[in-house]
Formats: C-alpha cells, structure tokens, sequence
C-alpha cells in the first residue's frame, strides 16, 4: 500500500459499453495525458493531480477486471489515493510488460493483480491510514497485514493461480529476508518482483502527507541500494531503462492495449464466487472446534484488533450486555460502550481500561468490574484481558473475557452475612463467645510461639441486675453498650473485645504484659465510674475486672480461669476495682534451662520427678497451689501428712487435633516441706528466711498412655505450669528441722478446706 494522495477517482461507465459513444481518438488522448502526467509528477515532485478523468479511470479499470472492478471501487471509496495508485502501478507495468514482450495472459495476469495488490486496505481503519505523523509499529504491522487482507479478498472471487500467486508474492523480498513467504529469488513469480519495484517507486515519487515525494534520481537510487535483498537487481535495472526509453512510443503502446475492448467473457472467466480454495472459507478442524466452544462459552469473549476495532462478539457477550454482535463488530471500542466502572463506581477511562492497558503494555490483567447488563443495571464481572501478539512481538489486539461475578458476589455476600451471624454479638458488635474461643487458641499460641507477653481481661458490670430492675431492660442494653464502646476504644491493632455472655466482657490484649494490661483495665474502670448513663438518669455505673498475662504452661482455660478467679476477686473485695493474677512470663525466666530438666523414676507409669524450690513460706505457697488447682480443675485425691496427690484431666480440647490425641489423666505427686535459709548458714540461731521445697512427680493413671509421645509433652506443660503458679525453680537444698511439721500443719486445714 502507498498513501498516495490526491487521487479523486469514482465510479463511471465501462469502457466501450457506455451510452455515450467515445472516439478513439479520444481515449488515445486522455491515456496519454495520464501517463504523461504521471512522468512529469514523478519526475517534478509535485502533487498529483486527480487522475485524467474519473469516468476514464473507471473505464480502464472495469476493460480489465469486469466482475471484480467491484473490488477496485470499493478501493476507491475506501481511499482514492491508493486506489490511484494502483492504477499507476498497473499502467506502469502494463508498459514494462509491453516491453518485454511478455505473453498475453501473463501481462494480464500482472495488470488484475497490480491494480487489486493494495485492495485489503479496505480492512485498515481509517485512524492509522489518514494518521497525519509517522505510524507506530503496531500501526506500521496493521498495514502490513492488509497485503495478507488483499490475497483473501481476491482469494474469495478469483480462480486464476497466476493472479493469487503474483498477489501474494508483490510483498515478498528477493532474498528471503522477509519471512512468510514461500517462495523467493528468481522463483518468486515475475509479475511480484515488477509490480514490488514499480509500487516501490511510485511510492517514493508521491507526496505523503509524512514524507515529500523524493525525486525520480532518488527513487531509483533507493531501487538500486535495495536491489539483489529487496528487490530482483536484473529487474531494477531493467526498470530504469525502461524510465530511459522512448516514452511516447511506449504512451501509444499502452493507450492502445488498455483501450481496446476486451471479449468480457474472457475477462470475468477469472472470477467465479469460491472457485478457489480458499484459507477463511474452508476453516480448519481446528477452527470450527474454536468458533463452536467462542459460541457456547458462558463467558463474554471480545477480540479488539490492534486499531481498537471489535472483532468478535460472542453469544456469551450477548448475552451478559444486551447488545448484538451485529450492532458492534467493527465499531471503535471504548469504555464507554458498556458504562463500565470500578469497584467503587467510578467510570474507568480509556487509559486506564483493561484493552488499552493489555494493547499497550502487552501485559494480561485480571479486574473485578462492573458493566451495564441486559437490564441496563450495573453487573459485577471478573475481567480479564489478554494482548495477543504476532511472531515478531506486534499487538494484533487483545481477547477480553467477561466472567459474571454477580453471583458470587452476593454468595460472598451471604457467606459474610452468616460469617457475621456466627461470630458476632448482635447488640454491641463485638465478637461473641465462640467467635472468642477460637481467635483465643490461636492467639495463645502465637504469643507462646514468639515468646510475647499477651493478657486477657475479663470485666462483669456491678450489680447489674439492679440496673435492670430500676430502669429497665433497655436501660440495661444502653449500659452495655457504653461499657462496650470504651472496651473497643482501648483496643489496639491485634486485640480482641469479645462479650462471653450477658453483661461479661473479655478482651484480649496483644503484645502486652499483665502490668499494662491492668492500666487499662483501670482506665476504663474509672472512665465508666464517671460516665452518667443517659437512661439511669444520669447515674453512673461500675465494673470490676480480673486480668491475668499468659504464663508458662498456659492453656486457654488456664488463662481464661486465673482471669476469671481474679474477677471473682475484685467482685469480693467489694466490686468496681480491677485484680490481676499470675506470674506472667517472668515466671518462664526464673529457671529457663531446669524447666525440662527432670529425672525419670522407676515407677513405671511416672513421667518426670523433680524437686522445686519457692521463695515462699509455705502458707502463701499452698495459696498459689489453690490458683493452680482451681485454674486446672484438678481434683484432690489424698492427703497424707505433707503429701498431697491430685489428679487432672488433661483434656485440652483447644489442643486436640487428632484422632490419636485421647485425653489423659495425670496423677501429681507433690511433697512440701518449708525451710529458713540463715543469713549465716553456720548459726541456726541467726534468723531468716523461710522458702519452701516441692517434690513434684507426675505419672499418667493408666500405665499405657505413658508410651504417648504427646502425653509426656503435656504432662511438661503441666510442670511448667505448675512452677509458673508456684513461682518455682528447680534447686537443691537440705530441709530443716521442724520443717515437715509445719507443713503438715498448714497444708492439712487448707485440704479440708
Ligand atoms: P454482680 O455485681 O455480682 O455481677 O451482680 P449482677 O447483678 O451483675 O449479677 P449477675 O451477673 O448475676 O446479673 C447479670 C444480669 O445481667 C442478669 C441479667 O438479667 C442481665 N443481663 C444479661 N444479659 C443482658 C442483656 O443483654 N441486657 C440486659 N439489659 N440485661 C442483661
Ligand atoms: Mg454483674
Ligand atoms: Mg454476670
């Protein structure tokens, strides 16, 4: 194709058959006046004037295609210039032809096809061929496939092989350097390597609204660098003689050929509707497979060609947007065509639109969008575009799939709304007691895991049921929720507020230790202490909290029972105070290396035996064993002076998480005996202080869960639980005496307690 402009050529009467008789004499002068003009353009630089006359040109061309003149007019509509071009070129060569004496039906053959050659321009949209500036690659690959476009075209209607041969050949190089082709050199067939030089000329002498028509000297100095790659070198020499020879006499030769009438009957013999095999007509397998899946897809699928042309339209897409394929193949595409927006709405524009982005870029996306569906409201849809590009890298276009998201999107919004239900308390919006339980576990776990302090508060508002008694149970809501607002208002990135149950909260605190976690229990004790509730008359209320950090050993129920014990504390201390239990995770750094060291016994189901030291006398030690009994619901089983045995069932349910793990009972031996360390260890009478040593033995009840793996992990957790309550550490030491009566004394009261 050459964008030659200036060529203004339409539709007329066939030659000879018009009802306006013609002379000779006037034909020969008109032709004549062509070519002349021709030279003297091509040769001066200057703009070609429209062709001699738009009847003639018609005439010429309809002598010699017939039936197909069809084609070149639809050239000519599409865009004159090329149109003109073609003539020239067909002129020219017909000239050259002429000259070489070439058989009749060959020199035919290269005029049909050197005046259809650049006909597949029809298929180049308008934007890249009046493009004023130079093309940019994809646009420069666009024109270069309408060469392709032009051999389907003729391929429809035309069933001479000579002619489709010389068509598919006018792009091919002489050396083989363009690939795509089948044949080159001197194989490529005659009538491709004349028409590729004379285009290629005709080219360069026209003005282009880029580029300034070269001079004829020029032209063919560019023919003869390219001769022996691009161009056959034998011909292009040949090609400038004939420019050297006899104009005139080669003008008469040529008005003469293309003025005679010729028998219309040989003519349109070339053309019969697919009398030739052709490549769209005749799809492949493969194909039929293609358009059969593209047409029973669910899915919108769009093709967009480089230009930004549609070039499909599925049933699929039919179906999702209401509009026909008909109605917009071959329309521009552009955003707006379906309204479509993003997520939140707002329209999306050219730039940023998945076509434009997958055409440029050649990268794919994947975007949940919204479009304007069948019903003209907005549809939810999972877009994904695709570039599709050529062997050598060039966008053809960009396939654009459409997946109806909306039904998804109301599943995950159902799924939400039951996920909702399931975990959140529906007056306060906190979490709800299951919802607690399970972020509780794996809350735990994580802190153990990363060695962090982490707390838990557990808060109950005072004498509540009064609230509810005076002034209602609406009153009542309104108390909780204020109680919850401050809850959450004390959460930090991590923490969870969660109501266990009527007017209880819990509140799990990340990345902090019982001290600061009992700093904004305080905080908001006293922030409600002072808060006038609306609905009470503006009388306050008061909460009690019981706080506790996660310490070594813990479980979720331990943690969760040594908070609730502290609750039930500052209940009993008389309400509207906040008591914190626990060691914490100090206790784990007491005595980290000893917490496992322990030494088996020959007793056949024991686990471990160790002996601990606290810095306590034993009276406050026994309170700290209550903690520790209470928080592991462990059952007393004996008493036998200083020796208490308990039982507990270590269920763990939080910790079950296989079929093998079966809850086991431990039996925990424990041996106390106080002892006074003397400021001089050499005079018993030099006072000091008193401490107490705990024989511990753990053993499983049933001598066959010893063999488990698991249960001798749990039965070290509970140690090291147990040294955590205790506040513990392994140590040697030799007990005193008197010692073992006074454990007997304190111990035995508190067991019959
Ligand atoms: P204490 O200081 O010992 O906690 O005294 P209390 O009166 O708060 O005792 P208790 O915990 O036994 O009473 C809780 C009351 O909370 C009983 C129940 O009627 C009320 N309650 C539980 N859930 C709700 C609720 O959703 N709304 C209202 N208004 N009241 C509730
Ligand atoms: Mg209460
Ligand atoms: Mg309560």
């Amino acid at each position: 194709m050459a964008n030659t402009p200036g060529s203004q050529v339409q539709s007329g009467q066939p030659a000879g058959t018009g009802d306006r008789p013609v002379s000779t004499d006037h034909w020969m002068s008109e032709l004549g006046a062509l070519l002349r003009e021709l030279e003297d353009v091509t040769s001066a630089g200057a703009v070609l004037p429209p062709v001699v006359s738009e009847q003639t040109d018609n005439q010429l061309v309809q002598v010699r295609l017939g039936t197909a003149s069809s084609l070149f007019s639809a050239l000519q509509c599409k865009h004159a210039a090329t149109a003109g071009h073609a003539l020239r070129v067909a002129l020219t060569c017909s000239a050259w032809a002429l000259r070489m004496r070439l058989r009749q039906e060959q020199r035919d053959a290269i005029e049909i096809a050197a005046l259809l050659h650049d006909v597949g321009v029809i298929g180049v949209p308008d934007r890249i061929l009046l493009k004023p500036g130079l093309l940019d690659p994809d646009e420069a690959a666009v024109v270069a496939r309408s060469r392709h476009m032009s051999l389907e075209i003729i391929r429809q209607s035309c069933n001479s092989p000579e002619i489709l041969d010389i068509v598919e050949h006018v792009p091919a190089w002489y050396d083989d350097s363009r690939p795509g082709f089948r044949l080159a050199g001197p194989d490529l067939p005659l009538g491709a390597r004349m028409i590729a030089i004379v285009e290629a000329f005709d080219s360069m002498t026209t003005d282009h609204v880029y580029r300034p028509a070269m001079s004829h000297e020029r032209a063919m100095t560019e023919l003869f660098d390219c001769a022996g790659t691009q161009f056959d070198p034998e011909l292009v020499g040949q090609f400038a003689e004939l420019l050297d020879a006899d104009q005139a006499e080669l003008h008469r030769e040529v008005a003469q050929r293309w003025l005679r009438s010729l028998d219309p009957e040989l003519v349109n013999s070339r053309w019969q509707l697919n009398c030739v095999p052709s490549q769209s007509s005749q799809p492949t397998i493969d194909a039929l497979f293609q358009a059969k899946l593209l047409d029973n897809m669910y899915d919108a699928v769009v093709f967009i060609d480089a230009g930004g042309q549609v070039s499909l339209w599925n049933h699929g897409a039919e179906r999702l947007t209401g509009i026909s394929g008909s109605s917009v193949v071959q329309r521009q595409w552009h955003p707006d065509l379906l309204n479509v927006s993003d997520e939140k709405g707002n329209p999306v524009d050219e730039p940023d639109c998945p076509v434009t982005c997958a055409i440029r870029s050649g990268v794919q996306s994947l975007r949940r969008l919204a479009i304007r569906g069948r019903t003209g409201q907005p549809v939810s849809v999972d877009t994904h575009a695709i570039p599709v590009l050529a062997p050598d890298r060039t966008t053809l276009g960009a396939i654009l799939l459409f997946h109806d998201a909306s039904s998804e999107i109301s599943l995950e919004e159902r799924c939400q709304n039951l996920h909702e239900k399931a975990t959140r308390d529906p007056l306060t919006q906190v979490a709800n007691r299951a919802e607690f339980d399970r972020v509780h576990e794996t809350f735990l776990a994580a802190h153990q895991q990363q060695q962090l302090p982490c707390s838990l508060m557990i808060c109950d508002l005072d004498r509540f049921k009064l609230v509810n008694d005076t002034y209602g149970h609406q009153a009542g809501d309104e108390v909780i929720k204020s109680l919850t607002t401050l809850l959450k208002g004390s959460c930090r990135p991590g923490d969870l507020v969660a109501r266990y149950g009527g007017e209880e909260f819990v509140m799990l605190c990340a990345d902090c230790d019982n001290a600061a976690a009992a700093r904004r229990a305080e905080q908001i004790r006293r922030t409600l202490s002072q808060m006038p509730q609306p609905k009470m008359a503006g009388r306050p209320v008061t909460v009690s909290f019981g706080v506790t950090e996660i310490q070594p050993g813990d479980t979720p129920e331990t943690m969760l029972r040594r908070a609730d014990r502290a609750l039930l504390t500052a209940k009993a201390k008389g309400r509207n105070n906040v008591i914190q239990l626990g060691t914490g995770r100090r206790g784990e750094l007491a005595d980290p290396p000893a917490a496992f060291r322990h030494r088996k016994k020959a007793r056949s189901n024991q686990l471990i035996e160790q002996v601990l030291v606290t810095p306590v006398p034993i009276k406050i030690a026994i309170e700290k064993l209550r903690g520790f009994v209470a928080d592991h619901r462990a059952k007393i089983v004996k008493i036998d002076g200083n020796h208490v045995r308990l039982e507990i069932d270590d269920k763990h349910p939080g910790r079950l998480r296989r079929l093998t793990d079966r809850p086991v009972t431990f039996c925990v031996d424990l041996r106390f005996e106080e002892e006074r360390i003397h400021k001089d260890p050499t005079d018993p009478s030099s006072g000091g202080l008193l401490r107490t040593k705990i024989q511990f033995s753990i053993s499983t009840r049933k001598n066959r869960d010893r063999r488990r793996n698991d249960v001798s992990n749990r039965a070290r957790q509970v140690l090291v639980s147990f040294r955590s309550y205790l506040m513990a550490s392994e140590e040697e030491g030799r007990p005193q005496k008197g010692a073992l009566r006074r454990a007997k004394r304190i111990l035995t009261p508190w067991l019959a307690r």
